[in-house]
C-alpha cells in the first residue's frame, strides 16, 4: 500500500514512528522558514513540518504544492508544540524527509472547505470534488451506517434480500413512469419500476415469506426537496401476517435503527392514530406530533351569531397556541398573509387573545361577546396568555389550511425541534381517493391493498367511505415508509381493478401475470417500504435528501456534471425505430 496509517489516525501514543501517509493537500502555509500543510484524507487532516534549516530542498518543493494535490510521504511522528484540541491527530505532527507528488490539481473551482464559497450549481457540476468537503462526507458516511443497521436488523429477523429486476412493465404506485425502449422488439418499451411491489407479491408466492431489499425506485413526478426522480426504498414483504404483525416488526426495525444511530431508545410503543382520526385532529396524514395543538372543532360555540363567514362555513376550526397572546399586530397581520398564500388558501384568519386579566381581544369583537369568547377558550383550552386561531370553509380545505398554520405556529413557538423524535402511525387508511378531475377513483395507496373485511360490502354503494389495511409510518411530520396488507385472491383482485375503472381486458393485460400466480396457492401477505433517503435525512437533521446521495438530480431532473439527460445519435434512435420531434431550443 501507498501508506502505513491513514490521516486520522496518528496520536500522541505514535510518537517517534516512521509512517508513510497518502493524500490531498489541505492547505499549504509558508511561514518562512518553516511549511505547514494539511494533508487530507477520508480519514482526517494530519500537520506535515518542512523546515528550510534541516531540509532546503524538500522545503522548496513543498511551498510549491497546490491545493488538492495528491501526494506521498514519508517522515518522523513527532509531539506538537501547539496542539490542535479540535481535531483527533492534533497533538502530533510529521516531519516529512520525503515527498512525491502522486498528481497534480488544476485549483480547484470553489474550496474544498466546510464553509465553502462554491453556489449549488457549480458544486453539483463538480460533485466529486464537494464529495471531498466535511458535510457531504459526513452524509455519505450516516447512510452507510443508517444502510448496515437496516440490514443487520432484517437479517436478525430472517429476511432475505432478494433482487427483482429494473426492466419491468409499469408498476402503479400514482406517478408518471420512465421508460425504455427495446432494441430488440421494436417499438415496445420497459418501464423502470415505480417499487417492486408486484414482484415481491410474487415472492411471497414463491414461498420467501421475509423479503427485503434496498432497491432504486424511479418516479416522473415533480421535484421537490424531499424528492428525487431515483431513490432508495428499504422495500419489505411478508407471509402469513396481518397489520398489526408488519407494524411490530418495522416499529422494532425503527428502534433498533434509533438506538444504533442516535443511541435513542425508544421504551413506549409508538403511538398508533387512525387516518380519520389524524385529519380530524391534525389535518394531515403525517401530523408532526412532537406538539399538541390539536385542531378543536367550533361550529356550534361560533355559528349562529350573525357572523356570515362562520355561518355558512361547513367547518370551524381553532388552534391554541400557547403563550401567543403577545403577538404584535404585525405578527398577527404575517399569519393573516400566510393563510391567505395561493398554496394555502384560506380567506382570513380569525384570532382571539386570552389577556391576563381574563378578558379576550379578537378580530371579530362586533360579532362576539366576552362571554362567547370564553366558551371558545373553553373548548380550545386556552388560558390567560393564549392565542386561538380560528379557520373556516369547506372541511377539506380549512383542514388543510389549518395543517399548514398549525406547523408555522410549531415553528414560530420553538416546538419543532430537530432533535426531538416523535414517531407514529397512521393506520386505516381510505381504500380510494375520488380524483375529481377525472371524476374517478383511484388507489389511495396501490391497487393490490386489500380493504377491511368488513366494509367490504361498501364498495358496490359508497366506496369513498371503506378503509384499508394501511398503513404509514411518521416521524416529526415526515412519512418516513408505508404499506399495505395484500390482496391474495384472484377474484377479489379483479373485483378490484373493476372498481377503479379498468376493463377486464384491460386488468388482464397489465396485471395478468399477478392474477394468474394468485390461483397457485398465494399466502396471505403485506409489506411496506421505507424511504431510505428520507430516513437518512431525518437522522442527518436536514430535509433535503439530495445532501445523502452521492450524485444525485437537480431540481429539474438534471446530472448537470454528466449532462442527463441528453440526446442520443441518430444511429441509436434509428435502431430502436424511433423518431424525436426536434426539440426547442434551450
Ligand atoms: N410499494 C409501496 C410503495 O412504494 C410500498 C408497499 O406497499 O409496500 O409505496
Amino acid at each position: 500500500m501507498l501508506r502505513t496509517n491513514n490521516c486520522g489516525e496518528l496520536n500522541i501514543s505514535n510518537v517517534e514512528q516512521i509512517v508513510t501517509l497518502s493524500g490531498w493537500v489541505q492547505k499549504n502555509r509558508d511561514m518562512g522558514g518553516m511549511t505547514f500543510i494539511d494533508l487530507r484524507d477520508r480519514y482526517g487532516i494530519t500537520q506535515l513540518v518542512f523546515n528550510m534549516e534541516t531540509n532546503a530542498e524538500l522545503c522548496e518543493q513543498a511551498r510549491k504544492l497546490g491545493r488538492e494535490f495528491v501526494i506521498q510521504v514519508r517522515g518522523l511522528v513527532i509531539e506538537r508544540e501547539s496542539k490542535n484540541k479540535k481535531i483527533s491527530t492534533g497533538e502530533i505532527e510529521i516531519i516529512v524527509d520525503s515527498l512525491t507528488i502522486l498528481n497534480k490539481s488544476k485549483t480547484p473551482p470553489f474550496t474544498i472547505e466546510d464553509d465553502t464559497d462554491g453556489g449549488e450549481e457549480i458544486r453539483m457540476k463538480y460533485r466529486y470534488l464537494d464529495l471531498r468537503r466535511n458535510p457531504l462526507k459526513e452524509n455519505l458516511m450516516l447512510r452507510n451506517k443508517v444502510g448496515f443497521a437496516v440490514r443487520s436488523y432484517l437479517n436478525k429477523m430472517e429476511f432475505m434480500e432478494v433482487e427483482t429486476p429494473y426492466l419491468i412493465k409499469s408498476t402503479p404506485e400514482g406517478a408518471r413512469d420512465f421508460v425504455v425502449p427495446s432494441r430488440m422488439n421494436p417499438g415496445t418499451f420497459y418501464a423502470l419500476p415505480q417499487s417492486p411491489q408486484t414482484f415481491k407479491q410474487l415472492l411471497m408466492i414463491s414461498g420467501y415469506d421475509r423479503y427485503y431489499q434496498m432497491v432504486k425506485c424511479f418516479r416522473d413526478e415533480d421535484l421537490r426537496a424531499d424528492r428525487q426522480p431515483e431513490f432508495t426504498q428499504i422495500d419489505c414483504e411478508m407471509s402469513f401476517v396481518e397489520q398489526n404483525d408488519i407494524i411490530e416488526i418495522f416499529e422494532g426495525m425503527a428502534k433498533y435503527v434509533f438506538k444504533e444511530i442516535k443511541n435513542i431508545d425508544f421504551k413506549e410503543d409508538f403511538p398508533r392514530i387512525k387516518y380519520d382520526d389524524a385529519m380530524r385532529l391534525y389535518g394531515s396524514d403525517k401530523p408532526d406530533i412532537r406538539f399538541g395543538m390539536q385542531f378543536v372543532e367550533l361550529n356550534d360555540v361560533t355559528q349562529n351569531k350573525g357572523f356570515k363567514v362562520f355561518d355558512d362555513a361547513e367547518l370551524v376550526v381553532g388552534i391554541c397556541a400557547t403563550g401567543a397572546a403577545t403577538y404584535s399586530r404585525k405578527v398577527l397581520d404575517k399569519l393573516v398573509k400566510f393563510v391567505q398564500k395561493p398554496q394555502i388558501g384560506a380567506k382570513g384568519l380569525v384570532y382571539v387573545k386570552c389577556n391576563e386579566d381574563g378578558s379576550f381581544k379578537s378580530s371579530v369583537d362586533k360579532f362576539y361577546s366576552q362571554e362567547d369568547l370564553k366558551a371558545w377558550a373553553d373548548k380550545v383550552d386556552a388560558k390567560a396568555g393564549d392565542l386561538i386561531l380560528v379557520l373556516s370553509g369547506d372541511t377539506d380545505h380549512t383542514r388543510n389550511a389549518m395543517n399548514e398554520l398549525r406547523l408555522e405556529m410549531g415553528e414560530r413557538l420553538g416546538l419543532r425541534d430537530r432533535n426531538n423524535y416523535a414517531p407514529l402511525w397512521v393506520v386505516d387508511f381510505p381504500l380510494l381517493e375520488w380524483d375529481a378531475d377525472n371524476e374517478r377513483f383511484h388507489a389511495m395507496h396501490h391497487p393490490f391493498t386489500s380493504p377491511k373485511i368488513d366494509e367490504m360490502h361498501l364498495l358496490e354503494t359508497d366506496p369513498g367511505k371503506v378503509h384499508a389495511n394501511a398503513y404509514d409510518l411518521v416521524i416529526n411530520g415526515v412519512e418516513i415508509g408505508g404499506g399495505s396488507i395484500r390482496i391474495y385472491d384472484k377474484d377479489m383482485q379483479s373485483q378490484m381493478f373493476t372498481h377503479l375503472g379498468f376493463t377486464k381486458e384491460e386488468a388482464q393485460e397489465q396485471f395478468g401475470f399477478l392474477m394468474s400466480a394468485f390461483e397457485y396457492g398465494a399466502p396471505p401477505h403485506g409489506g411496506i417500504a421505507l424511504g431510505f433517503d428520507r430516513l437518512v435525512a431525518m437522522f442527518g437533521g436536514t430535509d433535503s435528501i439530495r445532501d445523502y446521495i452521492a450524485f444525485p438530480k437537480n431540481n429539474s431532473g438534471q446530472d448537470v456534471m454528466i449532462s442527463s439527460p441528453a440526446g442520443i445519435a441518430d444511429g441509436q434512435l434509428e435502431e430502436l425505430g424511433l423518431t424525436v420531434n426536434a426539440p426547442e431550443e434551450k
